[in-house]
């Protein structure tokens, strides 16, 4: 599998609040090359399926309506290492415990809404970059 690509969400609270731009410089600023992009309003279903690794987690439920609360903006970000060093770019998924700097230190409401999605593994990355986007939307 490649390692050198991820998927991300600015996720609806940050769109909202006006800050993709300032996120995505940010991205591109950590060394990362936008391979694809698009503002997207998921829906409870894509949403739920999105999530479905922590349906028997309690915040679930909360999580599928924020995340289709709004819109967010989808990417294919591509560098060396890219799964890593984007979850290192963003930071821990609670922004108090996120190192200075961070996207989630930066810009990140709560634990829950937390700016940024950011893949967990190249595994994952593929299999979210095929659930957002077809092969001819990506450079
Ligand atoms: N989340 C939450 N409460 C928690 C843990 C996670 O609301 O206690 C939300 C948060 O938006 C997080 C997402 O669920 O980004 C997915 O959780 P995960 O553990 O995969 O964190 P991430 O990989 O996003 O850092
Ligand atoms: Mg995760």
């Amino acid at each position: 599998m490649a390692n050198n690509i991820t998927f991300t969400m600015i996720k609806p609270e940050a769109v909202a609040n006006g800050l993709s731009g300032k996120i995505i410089d940010a991205m591109i600023e950590g060394g990362f090359k936008v391979k694809a992009m698009k503002l997207k309003k998921l829906s409870k279903e894509e949403a739920g399926e999105f999530y479905a690794v922590h349906k028997e987690r309690p915040f679930y439920g909360e999580l599928v309506d924020y995340m289709s609360s709004g819109p967010i903006v989808a990417a294919v970000l591509e560098k060396d290492n890219a799964v890593a060093d984007f979850r290192a770019l963003i930071g821990a998924t609670d922004p108090a415990e996120a190192a200075e700097g961070t996207i989630r230190a930066r810009y990140a409401t709560s634990k829950a809404e937390n700016a940024v999605h950011g893949s967990d593994s190249d595994e994952n990355a593929q299999i979210e970059v095929d659930f957002h986007f077809s092969a001819d939307e990506i450079i």
